[in-house]
């Protein structure tokens, strides 16, 4: 395997009857940039910020922010980099820069976008230094754990003062910064039709958009199989979320854990999904796999995926469409 994923490096990723998929890179640390490049990434589909604000006293200031930015971009050779903003909360318990207040149960609490608009000079700092950043090659802003069609809106605004600011103050910006919402809280996937036309793509994060559907906690071993992306529920969400970015004509990608699991290839291709987001060390087996995979057979089985009833029949289906 070895050999064969090495010469998958500089290959395209598209599906045996010829559809072309786009496979991108999660990153969060400036190391993974060159990962991504090496493995033929089509962009940074989701870069954490979290790693420049934990473990440290202060919070990161904007000329900080904007260098690690600029670097990042710089760095991706004119290929986009969506980054996303500060996605913190009480359960980070090293983000001692930010005095969080201790909460009974941090992920369902102030963190992500909620913490931001509460602390409007931390998103408006970052803001910048993105925007900044955006003058040296393509940049994408992502927003964390919308929730409230609001909470866009809030964003919206800030990132259009944030731009006024800089173009009055002789900084060079980008024309147009694309602002995306992760969709991750199932109120925002339910009710992704009134909050689509707000936002210019949507990625989707399986991660916390399976913990919160099943009402299970994501890094809860004691849970088994309770925490399960084959889950009939997670399924028909992902449905309704792509149906509902195709009619408003939005960009989506998938980002999570799944998007980088060989086991979900073919559901997440079956679903209509084409662009997925990944830890850079498993995207050429994700390659390999699509290349194995009949893009039209797949399509056809997604309606008899979303009537299967549970993980074992969700199962069986697959395993019949692969065989
Ligand atoms: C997700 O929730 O799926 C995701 C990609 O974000 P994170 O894992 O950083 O919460
Ligand atoms: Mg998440």
């Amino acid at each position: 395997l070895g050999k064969r994923l090495a010469r998958l490096r500089d290959a395209q990723t598209e599906t045996r009857d010829g559809v072309a998929i786009r496979l991108h890179a999660n990153a969060e640390m400036p190391a993974d940039i060159a990962r991504a490049r090496l493995c033929g990434a089509a962009s940074i589909g989701l870069y954490r910020t979290e790693f420049l604000f934990l473990q440290r006293r202060e919070i990161p200031g904007e000329e900080e922010q904007f260098l690690a930015y600029r670097d990042l971009v710089l760095g991706m050779g004119g290929l986009p980099v969506t980054i996303r903003t500060l996605d913190v909360g009480a359960d980070k318990a090293d983000a001692s820069g930010l005095a969080l207040e201790d909460e009974p149960n941090p992920a369902l609490g102030i963190r992500g976008v909620r913490l931001a608009l509460r602390h409007p000079q931390l998103m408006i700092t970052q803001l910048r230094a993105i925007l900044r950043a955006s003058s040296y090659g393509p940049v994408r802003i992502l927003v964390p754990m919308i929730t409230l069609v609001e909470e866009i809106l809030s964003v919206r605004r800030m990132l259009d003062e944030c731009a006024r600011d800089l173009r009055s103050t002789g900084h060079e910006i980008a024309g147009h910064v694309e602002l995306g919402a992760m969709i991750e809280v199932p109120a925002a996937a339910i009710a992704l039709g009134g909050m689509i036309r707000h936002v210019d793509f949507i990625s989707i994060g399986t991660n916390d958009l399976v913990q919160y559907t099943l009402a299970a906690d994501r890094a809860n071993d004691n849970l088994g199989t309770l925490y399960d992306p084959l889950h009939p529920a997670v399924l028909k969400l992902l449905a309704q979320i792509i149906a509902i970015a195709r009619r408003a004509k939005r960009p989506v990608t998938l980002c999570g854990e799944m998007a980088g699991d060989t086991r979900y290839t073919a559901l997440l291709l079956a679903l209509g999904l084409t662009d997925l987001s990944m830890h850079p060390g498993v995207l050429l087996e994700v390659r390999d796999q699509i290349g194995r995979l009949e893009h039209a057979a797949l399509r056809r089985q997604a309606p008899v995926l979303l009537r299967a009833t549970n993980h074992a029949r969700i199962t069986g289906v697959l395993q019949r469409m692969q065989a």
